[in-house]
């Protein structure tokens, strides 16, 4: 087997392997359930002399971790894969399906979209034409829930994400970063277990940014949902990853997987301490070299 998987480490913390060392996990049991697997899968659009690969030979997996989830984010140069990667585990098309290797889900193939998995991306995605609280409360209509019901959850969700009070608000009054909040609402009211977010908070500026991933550890925490979020930003990796997939362009492939700390402080706090800049400037040399997978990070004792 391929699989990009975590090495066990001595002391429980670390790190991964490239794909071709990989043999298990520092935290997988054999008996946890399976819930992404991805085996030697390859995505090419087009045929022939025309085709243009996505990415090629992921192999990684992640496991149910119980009652808690995981947040793996996901980063690499632009046009790598990332999109398509959780594209894929939406089983959105046209990525969906891969040309070639095996995803599951739950230990099962994909076949289409699910609700078990709620995608949130960086155009929010709301309908300009509802409320707020229409707009989150959309999933539980389709689902079929009664008015009376589905208003009293939104209004729920509106709270949770901070937007008490503008329930009756249309999207075109919100700032990007309400927005962002209306649509991170809408998507985890339906309870998916597996929370895809592509550049989330791509354009949201640094200090509303940082609030939002407060948010979304605190929902995720609440949810115990398992989130993969594709971000640019290294430090936002850091913060909000368990574990870190970096991947590397032409051609797309996934290089390594970080294990990192769980964030029990502010961002803000965070990027004070002196392991966190380490980590972040070790990471960020390496996507801007395209650097082999190296192992644990420089720094890494230090959060322990
Ligand atoms: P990233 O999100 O890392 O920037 P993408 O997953 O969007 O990368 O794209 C990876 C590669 O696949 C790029 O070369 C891109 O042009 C190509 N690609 C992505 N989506 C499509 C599509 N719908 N049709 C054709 N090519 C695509
Ligand atoms: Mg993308």
């Amino acid at each position: 087997m391929n699989d990009a998987h975590q090495s066990p480490d001595p002391k429980g913390m670390t790190v991964s392997a490239a794909p071709d060392e990989a043999k298990s996990s520092a935290r997988a049991v054999d008996s946890l359930p399976e819930l992404v697997r991805f085996h030697k899968v390859t995505k090419s659009f087009g045929e022939g002399p025309l085709a243009r690969v996505a990415f090629q030979d992921v192999s990684f997996l992640i496991e149910d971790l119980p009652n808690e989830g995981e947040l793996i984010a996901i980063v690499g140069p632009s046009g790598c894969g990332k999109s398509t990667l959780l594209r894929i585990i939406a089983g959105l098309r046209p990525h969906f399906p891969p040309t070639s290797g095996e995803v599951k889900v739950f230990g099962a193939p994909i076949t289409y979209p699910g609700a078990d998995r709620g995608m949130v991306d960086q155009k929010y995605s709301l309908m300009p034409h509802l409320t707020v609280r229409d707009n989150i409360a959309f999933g539980l209509m389709l689902r079929g829930m009664r008015l009376k019901e589905r208003c009293d959850r939104a209004g729920e969700w509106a709270k949770k994400v901070g937007l008490e009070g503008c329930e009756d608000k249309y999207p075109s009054e919100l700032s990007g970063g309400m927005q962002q909040r209306v649509s991170i609402a809408a998507t985890l009211i339906l309870q998916p277990k597996i929370l895809l977010m592509d550049e989330p908070f791509g354009a949201l500026d640094p200090k509303i940014r940082m609030q939002m991933q407060e948010l979304l550890v605190q929902l995720w925490k609440e949810q115990q949902s398992t989130v993969f979020i594709v971000t640019h930003s290294v430090e936002e990796a850091i913060y909000l990853g368990d574990r870190v997939l970096r991947m590397a362009a032409k051609p797309g492939r996934l290089v390594e997987i970080l294990q990192l700390p769980r964030p029990d402080i502010s961002p803000e706090m965070m990027r004070r301490k002196p392991w966190f800049t380490e980590i972040s400037q070790e990471l960020l040399l390496r996507l801007e070299t395209d650097a082999p997978a190296s192992g644990e990070l420089p720094g890494s004792d230090k959060w322990r």
